[in-house]
């Protein structure tokens, strides 16, 4: 599947759709999901236009993930958590729903269970 320049997540990075953002920098992107399955569920993204891990290259991918990495023990905190689930669909077939490289990072509770 070609990359769709007007997926929601691209009309995010070009200002035209509202998010409530947390960091960003020149090459990453990451905001609070739109319907969060914990306190603080967040999503990172790059800036280059790529679909999902079968598309992205390896350096946009390191830069994503360093992101991921610094983000998660100070998303973790902030929400109070004991862990978080680093989660990343690739294709519709796998759940992906948004066609613009994305992780979740979702903070846990002990005890807690996931909203749906
Ligand atoms: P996935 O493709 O990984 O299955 O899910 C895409 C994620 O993007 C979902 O968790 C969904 O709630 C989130 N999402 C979809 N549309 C928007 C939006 O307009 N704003 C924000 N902040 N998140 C969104």
């Amino acid at each position: 599947m070609a990359y769709d320049p007007d997926n929601i997540f691209a009309k995010m990075l070009k200002g035209e759709i509202p998010c409530h953002k947390i960091y960003e920098d020149e090459n990453t992107l990451a905001f609070l999901d739109i319907m969060p399955r914990s306190e603080g569920h967040t999503l990172v993204i790059p800036k280059a236009e790529t679909e999902n891990l079968f598309d992205v290259s390896p350096d946009v991918l390191a830069k994503t993930m360093a992101v991921v990495q610094t983000l998660a023990p100070k998303i973790r905190d902030a929400a109070g958590a004991d862990g978080v689930l680093i989660q990343q669909f690739n294709g519709a077939a796998a759940g992906q729903t948004v066609f613009h490289l994305h992780f979740h990072i979702v903070p846990r509770k002990e005890g807690v269970d996931l909203k749906p």
